[in-house]
């Protein structure tokens, strides 16, 4: 079976031309800090496995992964997969050929904001807030990162929200206050090294 037999069939007829540079692999592994491994993929499934948002992923990480060989260019960048990684690592620790899936996460959903090619507009604000969470206190915060975002984008929505928040509140399993991961400031100093790498 061919790597383009394994995706859904919507991806496949709606084939459209390839990366600029002919090669959509080489783009995302040259994006990615470090060495992704991307090309290393066997395409055993195990990152979708043990995805918790895979359910929601238009793509699991393993279709993606073989639409990018496939130079689907175009169906990858405009994918919900990397805006639903919530960046737990899981599928890192656990692929066998040690791809840096969550990385790779990270590095498409930068090249889809740099190309606007993201189908839901409030997504790039939304990763900023949970990144500006991580920058002050080193975790997320989801009571914040969700309140925020219905606020700033879905007002009209935030009562049908309450009673879910209400329940997650109540079985402790949000905080209704952001807390400090114990330190921070080397954290903080951390992010103000790459940042600065990354400018360099
Ligand atoms: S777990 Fe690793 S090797 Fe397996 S499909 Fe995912 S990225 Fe590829
Ligand atoms: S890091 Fe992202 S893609 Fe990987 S298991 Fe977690 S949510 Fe899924």
């Amino acid at each position: 079976m061919t790597l383009l037999e394994t995706l859904p069939n919507s991806d496949t007829a709606a084939a459209t031309p390839a990366s600029p540079s002919g090669n959509f692999l080489q783009e995302v592994m040259d994006a990615t800090p470090g060495d992704s491994r991307l090309a290393m993929c066997i395409q055993c499934g195990t990152c979708g496995g043990s995805c918790p948002s895979a359910a929601d992923m238009d793509h699991t990480p393993r279709q993606l992964f073989a639409m990018i060989r496939a130079d689907l260019r175009e169906q990858v960048l405009r994918s919900n997969t990397p805006w639903y990684c919530v960046s737990c690592y899981y599928c890192t620790v656990r692929c066998p050929q040690e791809v840096h899936i969550t990385d790779v996460m990270y590095t498409l959903k930068s090249m889809a904001i740099r190309e606007k090619r993201y189908a839901d507009a409030t997504a790039p604000d939304l990763s900023q807030t949970f990144i500006s969470y991580i920058e002050e206190y080193g975790r997320s915060f989801e009571f914040g990162v969700a309140a925020r975002h219905q606020l700033r984008h879905h007002p009209f929505q935030l009562p049908s929200m309450l009673p879910f928040g209400l329940t997650m509140l109540s079985k402790g399993r949000m905080d209704l206050i952001p807390q400090h991961i114990e330190g921070i400031e080397q954290l903080q100093a951390i992010l103000v090294r790459a940042k600065e790498l990354e400018a360099s």
